[in-house]
């Protein structure tokens, strides 16, 4: 179970360039930007590792947090009102490479749809 290279990033082991932390979830910015504000949102717990562990009788409290965090972090990087796109990959054929479960914020370029 569920030690990630997030796990260490939490834990303040390894840097990240963090954009905003409570006592739910971490915002950080990721590594390879996909556009030009491009934030991953994780809860603290690290026994989430995809959607599919998602258990509202434990999980209800991290979840809404990280959707509150999306909301203030899309203000802060001036995209709340252009719009922004979320999401979280789940598995390998959407290309899950982190088994701790994300959610990337994208914003600040025009996103298009089908998504690759
Ligand atoms: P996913 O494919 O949904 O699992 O996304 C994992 C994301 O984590 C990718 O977009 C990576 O660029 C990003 N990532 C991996 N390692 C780091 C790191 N040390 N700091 C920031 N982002 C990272």
């Amino acid at each position: 179970m569920g030690e990630t290279i997030f796990s260490k990033i939490i834990r303040k082991e390894i840097p990240a360039e963090i954009v905003f932390e409570n006592e739910m979830v971490l915002a950080f910015k990721d590594i390879h930007p996909q556009a030009p504000v491009h934030i991953l949102i994780i809860p603290k717990t690290i026994e989430i590792e995809t959607t599919r562990d998602i258990d509202s009788s434990k999980h209800s409290d991290h979840l809404t947090a990280m959707f509150e965090a999306a909301n203030k972090i899309a203000e802060d990087f001036g995209v709340s009102e252009t719009g922004f796109r979320l999401v979280l990959n789940c598995g390998a054929d959407a290309g899950q490479e982190v088994y701790h479960l994300h959610m990337h914020l994208l914003g600040g370029r025009k996103m298009n749809w089908p998504p690759g």
